[in-house]
């Protein structure tokens, strides 16, 4: 079956990703951007796929991969001794990683036409792999593609970013998201509708593990709770973190008050607490205002706006959220 007609949406970057393997003009680097969980991850994949697909079939836009092959077979496993997926280990993207993958593409594939690198949350390398990482970026060996993706392209070094062909992704409608929500299973469509309203075109992020690296949720709790603790943070993107994983709590409660079981979702822990406690969480319409809102502040994180005035707001949003429960 042709995997880039099944993939849900993004028109507009499937066409920009087939015409080039059409044209035979693929960039060597490519940047995924956009929201988690919007789908950059899977899209890289299935590009991988198409690159090296042994008998590409005509797709409703342009070439496909006809995902069967062995190719397609053990690129979608990950297993492929030409494919490279590498993620962050303990919240990082290590110069060792890096090493590895220089190392990796320092020969030629071995079975099939490119040698493919996935590096998702490419805004987790530290400096010094980032560096390493440069002149590859630059000039990367013939038969090589690198897709870097990331939610936070303005955390990776300018110079890394300068060198690879952007492909920027926007969150998908509503609809879509509910396609999404069906295949992957999630039964009842009036529950997808709710799910698919907090989801906000990001439909990965039900799927989403909780985020290990950084704030946890019961240091964020721990400021707020009875009897508190001022927060101090020190600068923006430490504020962007608490916001991202705060945005991820809220989306729990909310999604709690729809009526969802836990074991569809993988709900933060805490929230289920909460829950069981007191049996009662702000009302879903409450929460869901929360969420627009947060989610808001983090666009105006962007802007550069006072931190005193952000973060006041952000405390604001959490006892919010949290206060008619504790
Ligand atoms: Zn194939």
């Amino acid at each position: 079956m042709p995997i880039f007609d099944d993939i849900v949406g993004h028109e507009r970057q499937k066409r920009i990703l087939t015409g080039a393997f059409a044209r035979r003009r693929v960039p060597s680097t490519y940047l995924f951007t956009g929201e988690a969980g919007i789908g950059k991850r899977s899209l890289a994949i299935e590009f991988g796929r198409l690159l090296n697909c042994l008998s590409p079939v005509k797709g409703e836009d342009g070439p496909d991969a006809c995902g069967v092959c062995s190719h397609c077979e053990r690129i979608r496993k990950e297993v492929h001794p030409d494919f490279r997926m590498v993620t962050p280990e303990d919240g990082m993207i290590r110069i060792e990683q890096v090493r590895e993958l220089i190392e990796f593409l320092s020969f030629k594939p071995l079975e099939a036409t490119y040698k493919i690198i996935v590096i998702d949350e490419a805004e987790r390398m530290n400096p010094a792999a980032s560096n390493a990482f440069l002149k590859t970026l630059e000039e990367p060996p013939e038969g090589s593609v690198i897709i870097l993706v990331t939610s936070l392209p303005d955390q990776l070094l300018d110079t890394v970013r300068s060198r690879c062909f952007q492909v920027r992704f926007t969150p998908l409608s509503r609809r879509e998201t509910e396609r999404v929500l069906e295949r992957i299973g999630i039964e009842g469509a009036r529950k997808r509708e709710r799910l698919a309203m907090l989801l906000q075109g990001c439909p990965g992020r039900v799927l989403a593990e909780e985020d290990q690296a950084g704030v946890t949720e019961d240091e964020i709790l721990a400021h707020l709770l009875p009897p508190g603790r001022p927060v101090r943070w020190k600068d923006r993107s430490e504020m962007e973190e608490w916001l991202r994983k705060f945005i991820l709590m809220i989306r729990d409660v909310a999604v709690s008050g729809t009526g969802i079981e836990r074991e569809d979702i993988l709900m933060n822990r805490k929230v289920g607490r909460l829950k069981d406690e007191r049996n009662s969480l702000i009302p879903l319409e409450r929460a869901l205002g929360l969420y627009e809102e947060a989610t808001g502040l983090l666009n105006d994180l962007r802007y550069n706006i006072n931190h005193l005035i952000a973060g006041n707001y952000l405390t604001y949003l959490l006892r919010e959220c949290y206060g008619d429960t504790c």
